[in-house]
């Protein structure tokens, strides 16, 4: 094989221009990545795939494979001709390298460009040559054969990709990231929709250790195999929670925190000219994640929320943690900020008008501004 043909999705459903813009910014990760990687390559661009001339296909295909906006790889040959003879005799010649003799095959014909034959002619040609047992329903073995205008592209697998879109089409978002399961999963749902994501978290060091922080970092280098370079906002959250602690009743605690978080985040998202707020938030699964909760927490920002995992099972969850790399890492025992000072049973149902007269008791702009003024900018790359 010489190479890696690319499917991508998505960016068929888009208008003209963006499509190609869509297109210019997947071919500008492919080639960061594959560099990065050490991979030496040529790249051809077809409508609707990209092929990558390489003799690390193997490796090539895993690194790509990552890459959002791309739906399926396939390790593959490359032939410079659409001449139904040369690609005959092309198959007849490797055919016995990709089926057994015991095994049954099916060909998947498909062709783009002006030629002088259909693709059923193409799928018969190929099969006629191959000495095994045709079976198109339930083959051992697939072979695709693939004509685009001038060129013909023959593969036996395809390995899958996540599909979205190319990162850095969708703009900028800031993720709050708490070092738990669900947020890096989010950040990394809304890589997957081109979104280039700033981390942001919250510590209370040193009212507890450091441990969050540096899980927070050891996921955010995961991330960074998903997007280039990512920047990890670190703020100090221990004198907001002791001011709340001392002034607030515990069961509105949480939704407090929650609200300063936003109210910074905010703040972050503007400096970093990001266009919403992202959580790791799935409706009811804790007592802070309720529709009533999640509007009284959301109050005090203009920017949209997004909660990628809100309709999402935790068994969905922990299973995306996984195919992504961070579940190792989110287990990890750590005392987590939010826990601090917070009964078993907060507030289920607040009413903003409540929360609201109790903020009344704290300076909140200053809390924000002093906490914000000790922020730690990390950028993180793999
Ligand atoms: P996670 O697994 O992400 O911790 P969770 O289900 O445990 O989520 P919570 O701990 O209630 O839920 O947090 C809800 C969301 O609030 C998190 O997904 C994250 O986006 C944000 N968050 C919580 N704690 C922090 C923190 N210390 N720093 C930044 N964001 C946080
Ligand atoms: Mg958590």
């Amino acid at each position: 094989m010489n190479g890696v043909l690319i499917a991508y999705g998505e960016l068929f459903l888009k208008s003209e221009p963006v499509r190609r813009r869509f297109e210019k910014k997947l071919l500008e990760n492919i080639r960061y990545w594959l560099r990065k990687n050490g991979i030496e390559f040529k790249v051809q661009r077809k409508r609707g795939r990209i092929f990558i001339e390489t003799k690390q296909f193997k490796k090539a295909c895993e690194i790509l494979r990552k890459i959002f906006g791309i739906v399926w790889v396939a390790p593959c040959y490359h032939l410079k001709t659409s001449n139904l003879k040369e690609i005959q005799e092309f198959c007849r010649k490797n055919y016995k390298n990709w089926i057994k003799k015991n095994e049954s095959f099916a060909v998947r014909a498909r062709r783009v460009g002006k030629h002088d034959y259909t693709s059923q002619d193409l799928a018969e040609v190929v099969g006629k040559v191959i000495d095994r047992k045709v079976n198109l329903s339930n083959p051992d073995k697939e072979i695709f054969v693939e004509v685009r205008d001038d060129d013909c592209y023959i593969y036996l697998e395809t390995l899958k990709g996540y599909g979205g879109l190319p990162l850095g089409t969708s703009g900028k978002v800031v993720s709050l990231i708490s070092g738990g399961i669900d947020s890096p999963v989010s950040s990394w749902l809304m890589m997957k929709k081109g979104c280039e994501v700033t981390l942001l978290h919250f510590h209370s060091f040193p009212l507890v250790s450091k441990a969050s922080i540096e899980k927070v970092k050891e996921l955010a280098k995961i991330l960074s195999e998903y997007q280039r370079i990512i920047k990890l906002y670190l703020v100090p959250f221990h004198k907001i929670q002791l001011e709340i602690k001392t002034k607030i009743p515990a069961k509105y605690r949480i939704l407090l925190y929650r609200r300063f978080m936003f109210r910074i985040a905010e703040r972050i998202a503007e400096k970093e000219k990001a266009k919403a707020l992202v959580t790791g938030e799935s409706l009811a699964q804790v007592s802070s994640q309720t529709l009533p909760n999640l509007a009284v927490i959301e109050e005090v920002t203009k920017l949209p929320v997004l909660r990628p995992l809100i309709g999402m099972d935790k068994v969905e969850i922990v299973d995306l943690a996984k195919e992504i790399g961070t579940y190792e890492i989110s287990i990890k025992p750590q005392e987590d900020c939010c826990s601090l000072f917070v009964p078993k049973h907060p507030a289920t149902k607040a009413r903003v008008e409540v929360v609201k007269e109790l903020e009344k008791k704290l300076k909140v702009k200053k809390l924000v501004n002093d906490a914000l003024k000790n922020v730690e900018v990390l950028r993180i790359s793999k």
